[in-house]
């Protein structure tokens, strides 16, 4: 049987797991298991067609002891609140771990992007901005893109609750295109801080990239400037995939040649000189690293027995249920948790945070450099508690993050 995962039982069960090591006692995960609020809202749209369509829209906070909440906002036909949770929650753990002054949050709205029209996502993105207008702000709780959301989303949000203030409040939203008070670098932020993390991590066990292949699950932006880094690294990407099948071709595939039949075709499919597989198939080819970047709950029970790569990094969010974790740790492949590995999104949008906030902006290189060494420092400290306490890295990674904010919430008299 398919195992049937609720993310946000994962999220609990990943807590409390690094609770239990920490030894830190019931108040703590009594507090942090569950959101601080959620909203639900109804989002009615005029479709092309005239007719008035009403969306589900969602926006979650989970904790912000350390910081104004912050987290993405996904459109997928797919969300539901037990998912958003779940994102809200490891944000918070991502922002902690990260060491970056932010509380969790998600939102999310239950949507299909690819079957609407620009005009129609429009409308969408300033109804949500117009229904969850009280729940956000700069110093309050602060969206940015997710899963089918983009630069040009963020800017229409952006302006539709500059609009209802009256005044330009671009600190309100992260991932703004670079023309509308977006960041240097915000775009390929999460793909580089995966390199950072790629490359620290191949130091730490003492491996050469360049006698490493690579397989990547889930072809949209991430996926493919982590392929690029990869080749770049000398790392031989030997398969990518996307929802309607993936690629292989054992002798490397050219990471720019992929994204051309992906732009062309509407996916990597079909590729000239490349193997066609499932996405089934694809988990459990021989490789050395293993990446997803898509969805949640795709490294299973079912399918983590078959893995043969010896690293796993998370680029996505909750890729993998605790089961799966399990029996992963025990098979002795090292996996890097999303809340470290794809933590350079949310880091870039801090700094690009910072830059509205003092209307003064930074070139490239200053962000490539600054996200470097937060990403850095963030995987040594984690590797560092991985050691001392024999722990997957996943329960290292949230030791830190939870001591820091059970400390936050210890000193202020628990929120
Ligand atoms: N959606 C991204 C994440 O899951 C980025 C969040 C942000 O920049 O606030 O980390």
């Amino acid at each position: 049987m398919v195992e049937k995962v609720d993310p946000f039982e994962s999220a609990q069960k990943q807590l409390k797991k690094a609770i239990n090591v920490l030894k830190m006692g019931d108040d703590v995960y009594e507090v942090l298991k569950n959101v601080a609020e959620y909203l639900e809202v109804s989002i009615p749209v005029r479709m092309d067609n005239g007719k008035i369509r009403v969306f589900k829209g969602y926006r979650a906070h989970h904790n912000n002891m350390r910081g104004p909440y912050k987290g993405g906002i996904r459109f997928h036909p797919d969300v539901n609140i037990s998912e958003v949770k779940a994102l809200a929650s490891w944000m918070t753990w991502k922002c902690s771990v990260v060491g970056i002054p932010y509380g969790g949050a998600k939102g999310g709205v239950v949507c299909n992007p690819k079957e609407m029209s620009e005009g129609e996502l429009e409308r969408l993105s300033r109804g949500y901005i117009r229904a969850v207008g009280d729940f956000i702000g700069p110093k309050k709780d602060i969206p940015a893109p997710d899963v089918y959301t983009t630069p040009k989303i963020m800017a229409w949000m952006m302006d539709e609750f500059s609009k209802r203030k009256g005044y330009n409040a671009p600190g309100v939203i992260t991932g703004k295109p670079v023309d509308a008070f977006g960041s240097e670098g915000r775009d390929e932020a999460t793909g580089l801080g995966l390199y950072v993390i790629t490359r620290e991590l191949l130091k730490h066990l003492k491996l050469d990239p360049k006698k490493m292949t690579a397989v990547i699950q889930g072809y949209g932006n991430l996926g493919h400037v982590v392929a690029d880094r990869y080749d770049k690294m000398g790392i031989r990407v030997i398969a990518a995939s996307d929802s309607k099948g993936g690629i292989y071709n054992p002798d490397g595939l050219r990471p720019a040649d992929i994204m051309t039949q992906k732009d062309k075709t509407g996916s990597v499919v079909g590729l000239r000189g490349t193997k066609q597989i499932t996405n089934d198939e694809l988990f459990s080819l021989k490789c050395d690293i293993l990446t997803p970047c898509a969805l949640e709950n795709v490294i299973t029970k079912e399918n983590a027995p078959k893995i043969q790569a010896k690293l796993i990094i998370e680029g996505a969010n909750g890729p993998t249920t605790p089961e799966a974790d399990e029996i992963l740790f025990k098979r002795g492949v090292t996996l890097v948790p999303d809340i470290l590995a794809n933590a350079g999104g949310v880091t870039v949008s801090y700094f690009e945070w910072v830059q509205n906030n003092m209307n003064y902006y930074w070139p490239k290189e200053e962000v490539n450099e600054k996200l470097d060494r937060i990403m850095t420092k963030a995987f040594r400290g984690v590797a560092e508690i991985m050691g001392k306490y024999k722990v997957d890295m996943r329960t290292a990674a949230y030791m830190q993050s939870v001591k820091r904010v059970a400390e936050a919430m210890k000193l202020r008299g628990f929120g």
